[in-house]
């Protein structure tokens, strides 16, 4: 492991990696929950698990894609190096390739992006630049997944390093989903039979965060697609159209969601795919109104409410808001909760120099805290601890990439099936024509 030792950085550091190399060095006093992090993400791609970071815990399904060897000259080569080979295939490439980096990534290779945002904007970015011919994806795969649903057959979307997951997603695999659809249809009786209120026994919704399968299986079944910021929206569309709600994959989403819209918390019976029935009898299966899927973010499953209760004791005036990806106690006891957009969208409009507490992902919240020295903007998390798959995204893989299309070749491309593409893509029609996310938002 080789660690690169950096002077600690300062507030206006938004880097990460240099924080993790300043506290693995010593030189900073703050803690992270992986030494690990301070090497390069190839020291890990060979080995199964999602590698250090927020999602080392959680179990990679079998069949996870795994990256190749990336060559030992971008392992080698230090920040600055990097960064003048990217910028050079960048150049040398001009308007054949368009970049996108999400705001979870590392800040890094975010310097390189030609758009910055949450995974839907990114996906229909590309559609900003006809004539790239590559859209190379800094994100994760479901979001590459879902920007060759929406850009033109002829672009070719390239997620860097092919072991950049998403442990969310993960966790609704197709085939899980498909056997829980089978076991509703025993207890609630055919799917597709619509009640004298016109309505059926439950309508499938997805949050962006799922593979393309999962959106095609939505889509097959009269469901839709949600972000974090039009998450209610969507469930109104479904409840019209159905008894119930079958969320997949972030239960947190879907539980904080519908408890804001009223509905009983005894009435959301969580689905754990490897238990008979999800874990419920089918009296509460059949007394749902929203079947939460067993699905967390494990980024946004560290923060408490221990945590707020110390950013609070620390100064009362503090402004703390959390993603709705975060536990529903959290949330509830925040100032205020919503999507990545609604987070730097309150954080711009602060007028008066505000002290803020955010519950999101690291990269995001020191980015925006060197984006808005006026205010004192804080991670609500102490340990630094980014997301393990978008730590894959390393500078090394994207010059990789770039230096390999300038060679005229084409690595880690992502297509999804044309049988699968299709449903996939209705759901996300369905989606759009029933309110479309906030731009910018996750
Ligand atoms: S932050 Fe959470 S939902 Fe987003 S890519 Fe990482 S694990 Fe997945």
């Amino acid at each position: 492991m080789s660690i690169t030792v950096v002077p600690a950085p300062t507030f206006s550091d938004p880097s990460v990696d240099h924080a993790i190399q300043a506290i693995v060095s010593g030189a900073s006093t703050d803690a992270t929950c992986s030494t690990d992090l301070a090497a390069g993400p190839w020291d890990f791609d060979s080995r199964p698990g999602y590698g250090p970071g927020s999602s080392m815990g959680d179990v990679i399904p079998t069949g996870a894609p795994r990256q190749g060897e990336l060559p030992i000259e971008y392992r080698d080569a230090t920040e600055d190096e990097l960064d003048a080979r990217i910028r050079a295939a960048k150049e040398a490439l001009g308007d054949r390739v368009v970049i996108l980096g999400h705001f979870y990534q590392r800040e890094e290779v975010v310097r390189h992006a030609d758009y910055v945002g949450d995974s839907f904007q990114l996906a229909t970015a590309a559609k900003g630049r006809p004539d790239a011919e590559a859209i190379v994806f800094c994100g994760v795969h479901f979001m590459a997944e879902t920007a060759d649903l929406l850009s033109r057959p002829d672009q070719a979307v390239i997620l860097p390093n092919l072991a950049a997951g998403c442990s969310m997603a993960d966790m609704a695999d197709i085939d899980q989903v498909e056997d829980c659809w089978e076991q509703l249809e025993d207890v609630l009786g055919a799917l597709d039979q619509v009640d004298a209120d016109g309505r059926v026994p439950v309508i499938p919704v997805t949050y962006m965060n799922s593979s393309a399968a999962i959106k095609g299986f939505v889509g097959r079944h009269g469901g839709i697609v949600c972000t974090s910021s039009n998450a209610q929206t969507v469930l109104e569309w479904a409840f019209e159209r159905g008894r119930r709600v079958l969320f997949f994959p972030d239960q947190h989403l879907g539980r904080n969601t519908a408890k804001a819209m009223g509905v009983p918390l005894e009435q959301m019976p969580m689905w754990n795919p490897r238990r008979a029935l999800g874990g419920s009898t089918a009296e509460e299966i059949a007394d749902s109104r929203v079947i939460l899927w067993h699905g967390f973010c494990s980024v946004h499953r560290r923060f408490t409410v221990a945590q707020i209760d110390q950013a609070r004791a620390q100064n009362p005036a503090v402004r703390v808001i959390m993603h709705p990806e975060c536990p529903m106690e959290v949330v509830d006891a925040a100032d205020e909760a919503g999507s990545t957009e609604y987070i730097r969208r309150a954080i711009d409009a602060a007028t008066q120099p505000t002290s803020f507490a955010i519950g999101t992902e690291i990269n995001l919240v020191r980015r925006l805290a060197a984006q808005y020295p006026q205010h004192d903007i804080s991670c609500l998390d102490p340990v630094v601890c980014p997301c393990s798959t978008m730590y894959r995204i390393h500078p090394g893989y994207l010059a990789w990439v770039l230096e390999e299309l300038v060679a005229g070749r084409g690595p880690n491309r992502i297509t999804v099936a044309d049988d699968v593409a299709e449903p996939a893509r209705l759901a996300l029609e369905r989606m759009l024509a029933a309110k479309p996310p906030v731009s910018g938002a996750r």
